[in-house]
């Protein structure tokens, strides 16, 4: 049977892509591991490489912000990346670099079975709702699979580079709010 700490030790010393030549440190995940709503981004940044935590820096503040917004506790959810070390300058993970990181990530799915994904931007969502997603489109939709309910909203950088789209991103984390009541037991938002 599968555990936390055996899929941690595994992914600290992963070399499976050549990712782990430049990272610093490799970013697991963080929250709680009985959470019900697990938020997915796509790469750790230079604040996250050096931390070892993902969501840290200025798009972590915002994260942290819009959670606080529905009165949602960063402790109480659990947040994960496609890809656990940092692609250079920022750079957009590769396809094999995801398809070489993806498996971490599904073991974190199965251990945490959680009733909502959100995916934070394009990347973790074309890679987890729908290869041909369109975030601009489709943020805010809500998608069913496997008994998991899914939605993806924009990227906290993203909203950094274009303040126009917070009001967008504002009504997603109000859905979401309305969808934690509707389906989740022990999760506390306002
Ligand atoms: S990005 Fe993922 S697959 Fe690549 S070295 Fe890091 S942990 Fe391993």
């Amino acid at each position: 049977m599968d555990t936390w700490e055996a899929l941690e030790q595994t992914c600290q010393s992963c070399r499976e892509c050549s990712l782990w030549e430049t990272r610093k440190n490799v970013v697991f995940g963080v929250g709680s591991r009985n959470a019900e709503v697990l938020f997915i981004g796509e790469g750790p940044g230079a604040n996250e490489d050096e931390q070892g935590e993902p969501f840290v820096g200025r798009a972590g503040k915002l994260l942290d912000d819009m959670l606080a917004i529905i009165g949602l506790k960063r402790e109480s959810v659990y947040i994960a990346n496609i890809v656990k070390c940092r692609p250079p300058q920022n750079r957009d993970p590769l396809e094999v670099e995801q398809d070489a990181c993806i498996g971490y990530l599904r073991r974190q799915a199965a251990l945490l079975r959680p009733k909502i994904i959100v995916c934070l931007g394009r990347i973790a969502a074309t890679k987890i709702i729908r290869e041909d997603f369109k975030i601009s489109r489709e943020h805010g939709q809500w998608f069913e699979k496997a008994g998991v309910q899914m939605t993806a909203v924009y990227h906290p950088a993203a909203l950094l580079r274009d303040p126009r789209r917070r009001p967008e991103a504002f009504d997603d984390f109000k859905a979401l709010q309305a969808k934690i009541r509707e389906i989740c037991d022990h999760t506390e938002v306002d």
